[in-house]
């Protein structure tokens, strides 16, 4: 910074009374199919005001007290030629005591600004969501007739006519666990639980697409936070007919192994590990950050009602068949499918299971994780529980994305 430029700051914080700088500790760069996010992380809350340019389209983003410094410097060498809604990021002193940063944008934007208290590993956050104008965090969250996941366009030439296995194209979703602002667990030789889930969700899509009559569809496939909600928004988009959350977390026993399934509960936790367990999973839209001031329409639906109870049963019969495989690959966890309410299990509509694959706390565990023959034998064993329901219980209804045969 100029020497005349720094005394001219100081006049104006001495003018106005002192005012003590800040530097910001963090910035990260989120881009998303959905959405891309900015997230600017300080030892304090930073007070803030924003708005929208036209012509060509900006948002302007002004930080009051917050100084030059190696964080927000490192903001704009995060943008890449792909980010979907950003062109470029311009970061300048605007006046004495504001800091503006200037988003080019692609195309109009519908921003959420919004803070996040400390929480984890993270200071006080100011979070910038840009979604595209016309959607915006709320429809997005609730639209059937614009899915945040499109259907495969190779999708319909899975469906091979000359063996049909089953009465229809199978969809599964697969939602690899937490994701961006979000790391879930951590190993103690540095692995990051959404970086394993993500590789583990990846290879398992691969799998499935391979299989006569089956297609996958992955709710995340890279490393972005997708709040809660809209995993089972998006797994309802797709038609899913089945939803399978992927995990690896650490255990409050750091000596915990195995592999376990979970399945959403409508009266209280099976046993308090997994009460413990839903707890933390169900934190993940508080370390991912979400905007509370955006309606989520799942938050209205508080009772189980009598369709959910029969997703739970088909859910609970899933849970049993993907975990009878598991079985042989890795020890069990719990030898039956255990319950507690899991936000991202709550599809009133579709039998969803959320499998902890693996401890990631444990060094053994964690260390197989990162194993790709190991990560393939998982998969392998969960693709033949999966197969083993749908032999059990064929799907008879038609489903709106499957050509008729
Ligand atoms: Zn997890």
């Amino acid at each position: 910074m100029h020497v005349l430029l720094k005394i001219f700051l100081l006049c104006g914080l001495l003018a106005s009374g002192w005012v003590q700088a800040l530097q910001l500790s963090a910035t990260r760069l989120w881009p998303s199919p959905d959405y891309t996010r900015i997230t600017l992380e300080a030892a304090q809350p930073v007070a803030h005001k924003y708005f929208a340019l036209s012509n060509p389209e900006r948002l302007v983003i002004d930080l009051d007290g917050i100084e030059a410094g190696a964080a927000l410097d490192a903001l704009a060498g995060q943008l890449t030629a792909e980010d979907p809604y950003i062109g470029a990021i311009r970061v300048g002193m605007n006046r004495p005591g504001v800091m503006r940063l200037v988003l080019d944008l692609k195309t109009a934007v519908k921003p959420s600004v919004f803070q996040l208290p400390p929480l984890g590993q993270y200071g006080h956050r100011l979070v910038v969501d840009l979604y595209p104008a016309q959607a915006g965090p709320a429809q997005t969250a609730d639209s059937e007739a614009n899915p945040a996941v499109p259907p495969q366009p190779g999708a319909a030439g899975l469906a091979k006519p000359t063996t049909l296995q089953y009465a229809r194209l199978i969809t599964v979703a697969i939602d690899a666990g937490h994701g961006g602002e979000d790391p879930g667990a951590l190993g103690a030789s540095g692995s990051r639980e959404k970086d394993i889930t993500l590789a583990l969700a990846k290879k398992l899509k691969q799998k499935i697409d391979a299989q006569e009559n089956m297609r996958a569809v992955l709710i995340r496939d890279g490393d972005y936070f997708v709040p809660l909600a809209q995993r089972v928004t998006k797994a309802r988009a797709v038609k899913a007919d089945l939803f399978m959350s992927i995990h690896a977390d650490a255990f409050i026993k750091p000596h915990a192994r195995g592999s376990s399934v979970f399945a959403l509960s409508e009266n209280g936790a099976t046993s308090v590990a997994a009460r413990w367990l839903a707890k933390k999973e169900n934190e993940a839209d508080l370390v991912g950050g979400i905007n509370i001031d955006v309606k989520d329409p799942f938050l209205k639906r508080t009772l189980i009602d009598l369709s959910q109870t029969a997703t739970i049963n088909d859910s609970l019969k899933l849970g049993r068949a993907v975990l009878k495989e598991l079985g042989g690959v890795n020890t069990l966890h719990k030898a039956h499918v255990e319950q507690a309410g899991f936000a991202v299990l709550k599809a009133p509509d579709i039998p969803s299971i959320l499998i902890e694959t693996a401890f990631i706390s444990n060094p053994e565990e964690e260390k197989r994780l990162n194993d790709p023959a190991y990560q393939d034998r998982l998969i392998d064993a969960i693709i033949v529980g999966v197969k083993d329901y749908f032999d059990k219980h064929p799907l008879t209804a038609p489903s709106r994305l499957t050509r008729n045969p």
